[in-house]
């Protein structure tokens, strides 16, 4: 089902009033986790007002160490859907377990599978019957092959609204937090019609970076890019390193705009 033999065009993911997929690109932007309802409604004007059309933020953090932040949980998806009210920015947010399922996709917009359960096949199966759009990880040290058969869970399930997302694997390589493999955007372009997006934010792990890997990913063909943003970066529970400013957000912005009218 996920094959370009299955589907030969390019699949349209119609969320709202947006269509992800077709190259059209989005820019899916927010803190890395919500952390108080200021936080995230500063958040989201400022990620709008800069061409963001989705707002992400996790109430459900997946953290290495079970004693660091785990999220705010309904709390976090509460102040989601306000943001979503005031802004008019579409809302996407991680699932972590597959009894929550029908909670997360009553406030989001758009479920995400994280890296580290893009092979939990319970939670697979049941983000398949939860009727919103799914965007899915690539697992840390998951095979493109592997990574396909994981969205094939999903639409096997009945869900045809599935979005790949690379955020980089593990290499020998220590200087970035992952390896952003870039490659991904055409090999999964010639294999599928699902819509790619990249996370250079986590793909890279260092807020430097991240600006010169999107343009790298969207000249790549990106349908679109998932970016970290904080409005205090030294002060966030999570993330910090990897997270942009509300103001380098918005010269990276104004930056692609100028490259995708140039491609
Ligand atoms: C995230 O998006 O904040 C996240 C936890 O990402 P990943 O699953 O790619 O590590
Ligand atoms: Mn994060």
């Amino acid at each position: 089902l996920v094959s370009r033999e299955f589907h030969p065009t390019d699949s349209i993911i119609r969320i709202g009033d947006q269509e992800i997929g077709g190259r059209r690109v989005h820019v899916m932007a927010g803190p890395c986790a919500v952390e108080s309802r200021s936080q995230i409604l500063e958040t989201a004007q400022a990620v709008r007002e800069a061409g963001a059309t989705f707002l992400r933020g996790g109430a459900f953090k997946p953290r290495t160490s079970p004693y660091s932040f785990q999220g705010l949980e309904e709390e976090g998806l509460r102040y989601l859907a306000e943001a979503r009210e005031k802004t008019g920015l579409l809302v996407i947010t991680e699932v972590i377990d597959a009894r929550d399922v029908p909670l997360v996709a009553d406030y989001a917009d758009v479920l995400q599978i994280g890296a580290r359960n893009m092979q939990n096949f319970i939670l697979l199966k049941e983000v398949a019957k939860c009727g919103k759009p799914v965007l899915l990880k690539r697992g840390p040290s998951a095979t493109l092959e592997e990574w396909m058969m994981a969205a094939e869970y999903i639409m096997d399930g009945g869900n045809y609204q599935v979005m790949f997302c690379e955020r980089g694997i593990r290499t020998f390589e220590s200087y970035t937090r992952n390896t952003l493999d870039l490659s991904m955007v055409p090999a999964l372009h010639a294999l599928s019609h699902l819509p790619v997006i990249i996370d250079p934010s986590h793909g890279t792990g260092k807020w430097h970076l991240v600006h010169p890997m999107a343009k790298a990913a969207l000249a790549a063909g990106a349908d679109g890019l998932i970016v970290e943003v904080h409005p205090h970066p030294e002060k966030a529970v999570s993330d910090g390193k990897q997270s942009l400013t509300p103001e380098r957000f918005q010269m990276m912005m104004a930056d692609l705009v100028r490259l995708t009218s140039a491609l």
